[in-house]
């Protein structure tokens, strides 16, 4: 998807900071951190959210485990994943990603 931001951070149109790539999967530093580590990590394929990847579960779940490996591989083994999913779920970016979010405290409920 040619108008799709993450799209264009995978194919490197946009810059970012890389932290991890392999054939599926591309993770890289959020703009603007809500926590000393804040990655995204998000699959190279386009899908909106969650719902749109729900057949995809393999892929769902390279994903989770690949969070947990970058945050442990931050230096930060407790850490909080979130994909937020509509509008009404605080989703700007409508390209599935997890936010991997450690380094602090963090509190619940979130905002
Ligand atoms: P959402 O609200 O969709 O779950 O999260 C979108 C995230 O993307 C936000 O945390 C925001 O800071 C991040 N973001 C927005 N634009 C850019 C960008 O151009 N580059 C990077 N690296 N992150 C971005
Ligand atoms: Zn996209």
């Amino acid at each position: 998807m040619s108008d799709c931001l993450f799209c264009r951070i995978v194919a490197r149109e946009i810059p970012s900071t890389k932290v991890f790539e392999d054939e599926r999967i591309y993770a890289f530093e959020d703009i603007l951190p809500q926590a000393p580590t804040h990655v995204l990590v998000v699959p190279k394929k386009h899908y909106v959210n969650v719902h749109d990847a729900s057949e995809d579960a393999g892929l769902l779940g390279e994903l989770v485990t690949r969070s947990a490996a970058i945050a442990r591989e931050k230096g930060a083994p407790d850490f909080r994943l979130v994909t937020n999913s509509g509008v009404l779920g605080g989703q700007a970016v409508f390209h599935l990603h997890f936010h991997v979010l450690g380094g602090r405290q963090m509190r619940w409920p979130p905002g």
